[in-house]
């Protein structure tokens, strides 16, 4: 299919990318276009003029600082899967996004803004306690992720902002990532990132979220609750993963990918395997 008309602007420099923004109101800002191209087509959009900020150097790159990592909007997931000073949950949920094309193109910032239900770095940056750095030309926010995501294809965005950044804690303990992937996107059906602390032997933090399930990331409190000053075995970890029940209430969605019921019947399983590995990784 092809896509609607549009005009085509390149920003060199964020100033640049506001003044083009406020210059051509109801225009949308394309990075890696791996979403947004595949709307346009669908006629899911027609935004009349697309800005083009994939060649802004100050949005791109990977900065360790302290016990937080940055992560520049537009560094794609190829390059955050192969980051050494991330935490693991986000390594491997990167290095599963689509396919080598995808991870190659597609960037961090991209992914959040678009929040798509069955993304998987929302899910990921809701379980580690990221939080998202926002610019627009009055300046910088920052919002937990966990606040970030507000609905189906919604986030905390406001007109005329951009996702400039994302700061993941690198302190949090043990982290993984488990999904059921649609085997023609690698989209999250299900997907489950989990991060644990262990200390003397029980669980002393532990944070969860789950995506695909709902209209979007949805930290897990309940699996949290049934895991802290627990050992974290075979046992106590199925007794957790089981809440994941309580968490998502009644609002899981049905496709034509999986059914609600599906959906929620399996969930459990995959915060059991996240939940596993995390532990095993926080020693
Ligand atoms: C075949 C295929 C398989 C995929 N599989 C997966 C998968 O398994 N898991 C997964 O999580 N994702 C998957 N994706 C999506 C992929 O991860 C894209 O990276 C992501 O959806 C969008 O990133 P992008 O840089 O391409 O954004 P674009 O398509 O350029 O933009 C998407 C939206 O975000 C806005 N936007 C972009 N950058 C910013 C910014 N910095 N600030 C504010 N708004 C911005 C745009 O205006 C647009 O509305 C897949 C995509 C494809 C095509």
């Amino acid at each position: 299919m092809y896509p609607p008309k549009f005009d085509y602007y390149r920003a060199n420099s964020l100033s640049e990318a506001f003044s083009l923004m406020q210059e051509h109101g109801g225009a949308k800002v394309i990075a890696g276009g791996h979403s947004l191209i595949p709307s346009l087509k669908l006629r899911l959009a027609d935004p009349g003029a697309l800005i083009d900020i994939g060649r802004i150097g100050e949005l791109k790159g990977i900065t360790a600082n302290g016990n937080s990592t940055r992560i520049g909007a537009l560094t794609t997931h190829a390059i955050v899967a192969a980051a050494k000073n991330l935490p693991q949950g986000l390594t491997e949920a990167a290095g599963w996004i689509g396919d080598p094309q995808v991870r190659n193109r597609g960037t961090v910032g991209g992914n959040i803004a678009h929040a798509d239900p069955a993304s998987d770095l929302p899910t990921v940056f809701t379980a580690l306690g990221a939080t998202i750095n926002l610019t627009g030309p009055g300046g910088e926010r920052s919002v937990a992720a966990q606040d970030f995501f507000t609905g189906l294809f919604e986030t905390a965005l406001q007109e005329g902002e951009l996702v400039s950044s994302i700061d993941v804690p690198t302190n949090g303990g043990g982290s993984a990532y488990a999904k059921l992937f649609n085997p023609a996107s690698r989209y999250a059906v299900v997907g489950c990132a989990a991060q644990v602390k262990v200390e003397n032997g029980v669980c002393s933090a532990a944070s969860v979220a789950v995506g695909g399930l709902t209209s979007h990331a949805t930290k897990a409190n309940a699996v949290e609750a049934a895991l802290l000053g627990k050992p974290l075995n075979e046992a106590t970890i199925a007794a957790a993963a089981a809440q994941i029940s309580q968490d998502l209430g009644d609002d899981v969605m049905g496709d034509l990918h999986a059914s609600a019921d599906y959906r929620r019947s399996i969930a459990p399983i995959y915060v059991a395997q996240a939940l596993t590995a995390a532990a095993s990784r926080a020693g």
